[in-house]
């Protein structure tokens, strides 16, 4: 083969190399970002809930507070009970305390339920904080195996993009140009074999007369259709 070919197959075969590392380097960040996404969110849902249990609590001891004075109100009705001098009077206040009771009662059933209520919650939210706790080292573990992966994948494609600068500057400056602009312009792939008269990077047929003069390896052909550059190998 056409040493200056040979070279451009070999820069090809380090391009191909730089793009796929570029681009399993590209979802590193993106796993990292989502991962530092989940945590915030989890932890926004658990503020969430403390403040959702903050208020019930504050609910149940306003009306535990409510229930004392009702209480306190039963003891002094009850008290004055001896003090009434009339039936008519005493059956009144029979009825008033009756009536003080039942709301007593019904307020304190709203405290149990209040309490069932936040106990369950808060039972949760320690559930949740422990599994969050949990998740949030294993995210951390995570996110530094992704970076120390990131770094060698950086140090390899320094090193290829090294690799291929040598190799480039072997070959005359047109060439080189070409070569960089069909990089940029065709997907990452520049030079591309022949198979059967097809040309691999766009899959247009050549003509015969054209083949024959690529199987040859001995100079740069572009395709006619895509302008990238052909070398022939018979398997790939
Ligand atoms: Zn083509």
């Amino acid at each position: 083969m056409n040493e200056e070919l040979e070279t451009l197959c070999e820069v090809q075969k380090l391009d191909t190399r730089i793009i796929e590392n570029e681009r399993k380097r590209a979802f590193g960040p993106q796993k990292i970002e989502a991962m530092a996404k989940e945590v915030s969110d989890t932890r926004e849902r658990l503020a969430r809930e403390k403040a959702v249990i903050e208020e019930l609590e504050k609910e149940r001891r306003k009306k535990e507070q409510e229930l004392e004075a009702e209480k306190s109100q039963v003891k002094k009705a009850e008290a004055k009970l001896n003090e009434v001098k009339t039936n008519k009077e005493y059956q009144a206040m029979l009825k008033e305390i009756d009536a003080a009771r039942a709301s007593n009662d019904k307020t304190e059933e709203e405290v149990l339920v209040l309490l069932e209520r936040t106990e369950e919650l808060k039972k949760d939210l320690q559930t949740s904080t422990k599994d969050l706790v949990k998740r949030e080292k294993e995210v951390l573990d995570e996110t530094k195996t992704i970076e120390k992966e990131i770094k060698t994948v950086d140090e390899v494609v320094t090193d290829l993009r090294k690799e291929r600068e040598r190799l480039l500057s072997g070959i005359n400056s047109d060439l080189r140009a070409r070569y960089n602009i069909l990089i940029e312009k065709r997907g990452g792939l520049a030079v591309v074999n022949v198979r059967n008269g097809t040309c691999m990077g766009c899959f247009m047929n050549i003509p015969p007369q054209m083949f024959i003069e690529v199987m040859k390896n001995n100079e740069t052909i572009t395709c006619p259709s895509c302008n990238r550059i052909f070398f022939y190998q018979e398997e790939e």
